[in-house]
């Protein structure tokens, strides 16, 4: 559903992304880890033309975002939900009209429908309760169920996640985990930048080890954790574990 082919990236002169080649397969959880700075949120914008590749081609269900035209590139990213580190929510909105109000605006979907869907959304993220809740009100981790929630709303075929726990107390950490892992199992194809090493274990299809602009390894989680091939794996490895 996305194939990346000879991606590269570079910011005044800094290759950040070398060469990178790659496909996600719908229904797919992909785990994409990394030292800092080794360019997985730089990846994963590439992946819905947040960010504009320096050479190479990033296609979405078969064509490629690098020569569509912005109306073009701006409706089949709609596809593709991303949900960031910080929750970015709306403020002055409740939690039930920041999830109606990309449907409503952008794909024109009906204030019934729109609400409809909404409280089935929260209802997955464990929030129906918050829907009427300002964002102020709610805790990290409700947040980010919202932004996720929010994220759905729009039916996407692809989720894309820049290190969703990363801002939370740990205590959050499970509940926003349980949910994407959730969504996994309804077969949402997904695209995980995080440093939740349980959940890549237990949950991607293919772990991605990202490290200077390349994917120096493509495992599964069992063959990547117990064998990793790469000397810099490894020595990342005997890091975090
Ligand atoms: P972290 O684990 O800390 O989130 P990362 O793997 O996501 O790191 P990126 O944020 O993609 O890494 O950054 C990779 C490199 O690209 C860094 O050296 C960063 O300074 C540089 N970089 C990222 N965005 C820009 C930008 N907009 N302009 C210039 N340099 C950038
Ligand atoms: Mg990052």
């Amino acid at each position: 559903i996305i194939e990346v082919k000879n991606l590269a990236k570079d910011f005044d002169g800094n290759a950040v992304l070398k060469d990178i080649t790659e496909q996600v397969d719908p229904g797919q959880v992909i785990v994409v880890i990394g030292p800092s700075g080794s360019g997985k949120s730089t990846f994963l914008r590439c992946l819905n033309l947040l960010e504009t590749p320096t050479s190479g081609q990033v296609a979405f269900d078969g064509q490629d975002l690098t020569t569509l035209d912005t109306k073009r590139v701006n409706e089949l990213r709609e596809q593709m939900g991303m949900v960031f580190q910080g929750f970015n929510l709306f403020p002055n909105m409740s939690v039930l009209e920041n999830i109606k109000l990309a449907p409503m605006k952008v794909k024109g979907t009906s204030d019934a429908d729109a609400t409809k869907r909404a409280h089935e959304l929260l209802q997955q993220v464990n929030l129906d309760d918050h829907a009427d809740a300002f964002p102020s009100s709610l805790s990290g981790g409700q947040k980010q169920r919202v932004a996720i929630a929010r994220a759905l709303a729009m039916d996407p075929k692809v989720m894309l996640f820049d290190e969703p726990t990363s801002a939370l107390d740990p205590e959050m950490v499970g509940e926003v985990l349980n949910v994407m892992k959730d969504l996994a199992n309804q077969g949402m194809t997904m695209v995980v930048v995080t440093h939740e090493m349980g959940f890549a274990k237990s949950v991607a299809d293919r772990i991605w080890f990202m490290a200077d602009g390349y994917i120096q390894e493509n495992s599964t989680p069992d063959d990547f954790f117990a064998h990793p091939q790469t000397e810099r794996a490894q020595d990342f490895l005997s890091k975090i574990l």
